[in-house]
């Protein structure tokens, strides 16, 4: 994919953690169904190296958005301002500050780019960093969330603004923003990354699932404990999923949004919506003001073999009005 060939990444992870090379494979073949089409053999191999805390080298020459995977550090990128999403406060038990969320993209492709320094957040505060302005940024890297890259810049990146002697083929970049969108009775059944805008007209319970607070994967119970396969014992976390039914007026369609997504859609921290369970009429107090909702998602379609249906899994929600994820890195 980008020098590192996928015998490489294999011999590498291998030779650092003594795990027998047929092991790696099995955790990388696993790796790639749960992703299903998102990422290709080296792309899982990368993401698996990562989890196991393995550095695979970085690729040399010019590096665009398409070939960013999920894991890499010291990510240098020229890229162009799409579409600022605003600044956010956010306050947790353990730390509070301010995170911005905005989305670049290049000739190859967009990603979401996370900003968690406040000396960075202060650009695009002080409108120095707009829609358009072109960014040169050092030391980024790159995470998966909901299996989805991110770009996230912390207190080590560096950015220049409209760096001198570079540009960047806007053109494609809205042409592919505009590819994206779809209707509802147009999407095929491996649809990913497709924005779709419409309605919400029903709204079902909102359910709970244990996950692991490191990288929200679902956690089994063993011998009275929480385990993820990844991070070991960890203190779960309740996730939230949401369906809900999704009518852009060409068709509706049952669609689900996890964790931050679901959040967002009902304007509730997944702590709030869990409390409210037992509160069926305040639950229904918000589930009616959330029918209606007019949204702008990114979606992956998912084929519901039982049902022989198409179904949405909610990747991302481009536009709405309420809160923009809070997640903290
Ligand atoms: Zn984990």
């Amino acid at each position: 994919m980008f020098g590192v060939s996928y015998q490489d990444i294999i011999k590498r992870i291998n030779q650092e953690t003594n795990i027998s090379s047929e092991e790696i494979e099995l955790k990388v073949k696993e790796k790639l169904s749960k992703m299903s089409d998102l990422v290709t053999k080296e792309g899982a191999a990368h993401i698996v190296a990562h989890e196991l805390g393995v550095k695979i080298f970085q690729p040399v020459g010019k590096l665009t958005i398409d070939k960013l995977i999920a894991g890499m550090n010291s990510v240098n990128l020229l890229c162009k301002v799409v579409k600022l999403f605003g600044v956010r406060e956010f306050k947790t038990e353990k730390r509070q500050g301010k995170v911005a969320n905005l989305l670049v993209g290049d000739e190859t492709g967009i990603i979401k780019l996370v900003m968690w320094d406040t000396n960075q957040i202060k650009l695009i505060e002080d409108s120095q960093i707009k829609e358009n302005t072109i960014l040169k940024i050092k030391n980024g890297y790159i995470k998966e969330n909901n299996g989805f890259k991110e770009f996230h810049l912390g207190n080590r990146s560096q950015i220049t603004i409209n760096p001198e002697n570079e540009t960047l083929n806007v053109k494609e970049v809205q042409l592919q923003q505009e590819f994206f969108k779809k209707q509802i009775k147009d999407l095929g059944d491996n649809d990913v990354n497709v924005s779709v805008f419409g309605t919400i007209t029903q709204i079902f319970e909102p359910r709970f699932y244990e996950a692991c607070p490191e990288c929200n994967k679902k956690v089994r119970l063993y011998d009275g404990k929480f385990i993820c396969d990844a991070h070991g014992s960890v203190q779960e976390k309740l996730v939230p999923i949401l369906n809900f039914i999704f009518d852009d007026g060409t068709e509706s369609i049952r669609t689900t949004a996890f964790r931050n997504q679901a959040e967002q859609i009902i304007e509730k921290s997944s702590k709030e919506l869990y409390e409210l369970r037992q509160f069926p009429e305040k639950l229904e107090e918000i589930k009616n003001k959330i029918i209606g909702k007019q949204i702008n998602i990114l979606v992956k379609v998912n084929k519901n073999e039982m049902f022989g249906r198409k179904e949405l899994n909610v990747q991302r929600i481009l536009d709405s009005n309420v809160i923009e994820e809070m997640q903290i890195s």
